[in-house]
């Protein structure tokens, strides 16, 4: 007997994971459909992360370098600047209203069935969708994550006193004062938003350095650069409290033995996210988180329960919006029978920042760990010619190469264009490209990325310009 679903494949959540498992899927030719309880599609991403934090950093990025003064020193001088903070957010919104009414025009393109509210499993590929059935051959978990909650603290995105990222996108003037709870990704690109657009920024991060699991030179590097920005970036302090203190909020910390209280405009609670599948009703199919809630899934994203799969920031791994990409298409493509595989030891991370700072592969300290013997060789920018015409001599590229084979295990790089800069070595190592292969490859000058091929240089031999 064959059983008749309504679709070939059902993706629950519009991510970036969901959304590009969908298209790839009717691309296929696979009958599919996508379920999101926002009314945008794009999720988390494009709504509220990757990409209205990045067109704010960009406009205060233009803000800072006219305002004070980096432009003067090309002989460039702007007087009465000033900051149409209305135009700047809207301009932010206007950007994300482009892009998720793109997917939109993609869903219709592509034939994808969008389906509108909160969807839970009621049996096996069955899920209800707001009180009504719908059944699939396949179904994808894509529900990403949210922020996590900060012990006994009130956030409120809407007064903008105690905010997460979210609430931090959406302030609706810039505050005096910041403090920013982690030292992480989100901390310090939205703490960098608003420093450059005049707030005073205090991090406060419980470890002893900010950027955990980055390579410890960007690590270092990155909290030299940020302090001399003007953000105060306080490492080894034990926030006990955060309370609303009517337009304010008073943060009490533990620094060694002693106690203090700040009081600031707006506090962004920072400290992670935690995955969206507690109310998935997953026994409804067998299914269990593991302790942290991620959804436990093998190499191909298979679930424990027949004709399921989880993919991105629901389950396991860094929460980046590219991996869950990824995800998404191999499983696409593996479900209209196609192989494909994805690896995991070979996704870029990126952090926003001025200047940006970049890692793929193994950091020092795993390889270190890894007890493999292994090369190191860095290049300064401050050595590279379009580094130093555009004034962009902050950071440098360190590549780590296997000591045998030459294979390149990682790349960590601090500069201006560090985001685009390490997708070349995720591609060299995609490849198994050694560090004479990128060394030997004709860059184009001037570009950044001559540093990238200097630094491979290094690893035999020695760089021409350092
Ligand atoms: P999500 O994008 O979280 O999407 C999940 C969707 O599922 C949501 O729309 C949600 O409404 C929906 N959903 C959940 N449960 C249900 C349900 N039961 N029924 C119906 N719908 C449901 N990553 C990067 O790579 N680069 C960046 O620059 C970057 N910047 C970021 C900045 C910020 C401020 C934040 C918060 C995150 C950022 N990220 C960035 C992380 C990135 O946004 C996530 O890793 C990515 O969105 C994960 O994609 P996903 O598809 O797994 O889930
Ligand atoms: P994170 O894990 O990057 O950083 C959280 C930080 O908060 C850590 O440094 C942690 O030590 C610290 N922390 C935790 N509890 C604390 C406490 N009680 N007091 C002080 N510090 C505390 O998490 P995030 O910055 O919230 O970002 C969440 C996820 O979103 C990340 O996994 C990241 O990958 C993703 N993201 C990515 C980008 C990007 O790719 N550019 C940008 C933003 C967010």
């Amino acid at each position: 007997m064959t059983t008749t679903f309504d679709f070939d494949v059902l993706v629950i959540g519009a991510g970036p994971g969901g959304y590009a498992c969908a298209i790839r899927a009717a691309q296929l030719g696979l009958a599919t459909a996508c379920v999101d309880a926002r009314d945008t599609l794009g999720g988390t991403c494009l709504n509220v992360g990757c990409i209205p934090s990045k067109a704010l950093l960009t406009a205060s990025h233009h803000y800072r370098a006219i305002a004070h003064g980096a432009w003067s020193s090309y002989g460039i001088d702007a007087e009465n600047v000033s900051l149409d903070f209305a135009r700047m957010m809207a301009a932010k919104d206007e950007t994300v209203r482009g892009l998720t009414q793109g997917i939109d025009f993609l869903f219709r393109k592509h034939g994808i069935e969008r389906l509108h509210g909160w969807a839970e499993f009621s049996g096996p590929n069955r899920v209800s969708i707001s009180g009504k059935a719908v059944t699939a051959k396949s179904i994808v978990i894509a529900t990403g994550s949210d922020p996590s909650p900060f012990p006994s603290v009130d956030v409120n995105n809407e007064d903008g006193v105690i905010v997460d990222s979210t609430g931090a996108l959406a302030l609706k003037a810039v505050p005096g004062r910041m403090a920013v709870i982690g030292g992480g990704v989100i901390g310090l690109e939205l703490g960098s938003v608003w420093n450059r657009l005049g707030s005073q920024v205090v991090v406060l991060e419980y470890l002893d350095d900010i950027l955990p699991g980055m390579d410890r030179d960007i690590r270092t590097h990155m909290r030299q650069l940020l302090r001399r920005q003007g953000l105060d970036v306080r490492t080894s302090v034990q926030v006990q409290r955060v309370e609303r203190d009517g337009a304010s909020a008073a943060i009490t910390l533990e620094t060694g033995d002693a106690l203090e209280t700040i009081v600031v405009d707006t506090a962004l609670i920072a400290t992670g996210r935690r995955p969206n599948t507690s109310r998935l009703r997953l026994d409804a199919v067998g299914l269990k988180t593991n302790e942290r809630g991620f959804i436990p899934v093998d190499r191909a994203a298979k679930t424990a329960a027949h004709g399921i799969y989880a993919i991105g920031d629901a389950t396991q791994g860094p929460m980046l919006a590219h991996r869950a990409e990824d995800e998404g298409i191999a499983l696409a493509e593996r479900l209209a029978g196609i192989p494909r595989d994805v690896h995991p030891g070979i996704v870029p991370a990126v952090v926003y920042t001025d200047p940006e700072a970049a890692g793929v592969g193994l950091t020092e300290e795993t390889a270190k760990a890894a007890a493999n013997p292994f090369r190191v060789s860095t290049f300064p920018m401050a050595a590279n010619g379009r580094a130093r015409a555009n004034r962009e001599t902050d950071g440098f590229v360190k590549i780590i190469a296997d000591e045998k084979t030459d294979v390149i295990l990682g790349a960590h790089i601090v500069a201006s264009h560090a985001g685009t800069m390490i997708a070349q070595i995720a591609q060299a190592m995609e490849f198994g490209a050694t560090a004479e292969d990128v060394a030997y490859t004709c860059h184009a000058h001037p570009t950044h990325s001559e540093a990238i091929k200097e630094a491979a240089m290094g690893i035999r031999s020695h760089p021409i310009h350092a």
